[in-house]
């Protein structure tokens, strides 16, 4: 079946007791045995709910993995795949990762004696060279945040092959809609599933969908054991999100694209980052591997931080916030919000300048968002 199908009827469409049209939210801790020598499906929550369990059937199928997996948040979803690793191992990670998993492998990983090192993951020459006898593992982002730069998948793919290197991908930004890493060559996908999947704003939850059966198995006891699982309802409410995910995105990307390209002729912007434009740098690659461009692009105010700041104070539609992928427009400040922690002379060396704003589009009119944009950008 088409993915657009498999949205709403990938996994567990409905309820097998029932029929009901929506997978029940099994609120519960345990469930009764019948035979205290052979255990029925779920025993104990933690492990298996079936509300859970219908959500990580679709995300295992929607990204094509042997094993999906729900998580407490993005970040539980990618700390549970770093403790694959043991300490004394070295990871390759993408220098423009999302602030959570550089602040994670930086702090709590580095204090667990896993090395990494940060490389621009856009050149696989860089990635090569930083590969050791000890790396166990790829780990990329792409379109990256907020500078939206593509790193070739099957490039990273092929050289973690070579190397017999895991290949780990946060699909965030794209979601299975329109790149599907696993089918690339990576052995795990990991999303915050708060952001375009559950796509209203509304819930804090994370996935992992993986290839390869043993591989699926050691993250499926690390998720049981270290307990950061999705609840019940946050299942429930992100199953229902994923069931329109294909429409709203389609729309949501439509409408970003008219965007990029109505800022590319606006006086007070400079400069406009999103994958979609022909002379983005990475604009050939990014199609080879993905279906769209995204709904999220980046740009910078000729009048820097001060016409930024002003921007972000005037709009009144859109959503000053942390945050991406909601159905409402999220217009956000990498320098004070994402890449606050980084110091300004990295920051600024990154191409993250204090003009700099990203805008996560959602489904309003686009003349709606154009009209709360002007009124952003006048000097009155
Ligand atoms: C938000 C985000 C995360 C973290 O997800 P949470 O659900 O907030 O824990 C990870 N990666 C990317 C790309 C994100 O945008």
């Amino acid at each position: 079946m088409k993915l657009d199908t498999r949205l709403l009827h990938a996994g567990r469409d409905r309820d097998p007791y029932t029929g009901a049209s929506s997978v029940p939210i099994y609120q519960c801790s345990t469930f009764a045995q019948r035979d205290p020598e052979k255990f029925g499906p779920y025993d104990y929550a933690r492990s298996d709910n079936p509300t859970r369990e219908a959500l990580e059937m679709a995300i295992a199928d929607l990204e094509g993995g042997n094993r999906g997996l729900a998580f407490a948040s993005g970040m539980a979803a990618t700390s549970t795949v770093l403790l694959l690793f043991q300490p004394g191992d070295h990871l390759i990670c993408a220098e423009d990762v999302y602030g959570g998993t550089y602040r994670v492998l930086t702090t709590l990983f580095r204090q667990w004696k896993l090395e990494v090192t940060f490389v621009d993951a856009a050149d696989l020459e860089k990635v090569r060279r930083a590969i050791r006898p000890d790396t166990r593992a790829i780990f990329v982002e792409t379109p990256s945040n907020p500078l939206l730069k593509i790193t070739d998948l099957a490039g990273i793919a092929a050289l973690a092959r070579e190397h017999k290197l895991l290949a780990i991908t946060d699909n965030t930004f794209m979601t299975p809609v329109t790149q599907r890493p696993l089918e690339l060559g990576f052995d795990i996908v990991v999303h915050s599933a708060t952001k375009f999947i559950s796509g209203h704003s509304d819930v804090i939850a994370g996935l992992a969908a993986v290839r390869g059966e043993e591989l699926g198995r050691r993250l499926k006891r690390l998720q049981n054991c270290f307990g950061a699982i999705l609840g019940p309802q946050d299942s429930w409410l992100t199953l229902r999100g994923l069931k329109t995910l294909g429409a709203r995105f389609a729309a949501q990307q439509a409408t970003t694209a008219r965007m990029a390209a109505w800022l590319c002729g606006r006086p007070e912007v400079s400069r406009v980052y999103y994958p979609g434009l022909p002379d983005h740098p990475g604009h050939e690659v990014h199609f080879r591997q993905a279906s769209g461009a995204g709904a999220v692009v980046s740009f910078e105010l000729a009048g820097g931080g001060d016409a930024a700041k002003a921007l972000l104070r005037r709009v009144e539609l859109m959503l000053m916030a942390v945050s991406l992928g909601g159905v409402e427009s999220i217009l956000s400040y990498p320098a004070t919000m994402s890449h606050a922690a980084m110091p300004r002379p990295e920051r600024l060396a990154r191409g993250i300048t204090d003009g700099l704003v990203r805008l996560s589009v959602g489904l309003e009119a686009f003349e709606d968002l154009t009209a709360d944009l002007e009124r952003g950008f006048s000097k009155t």
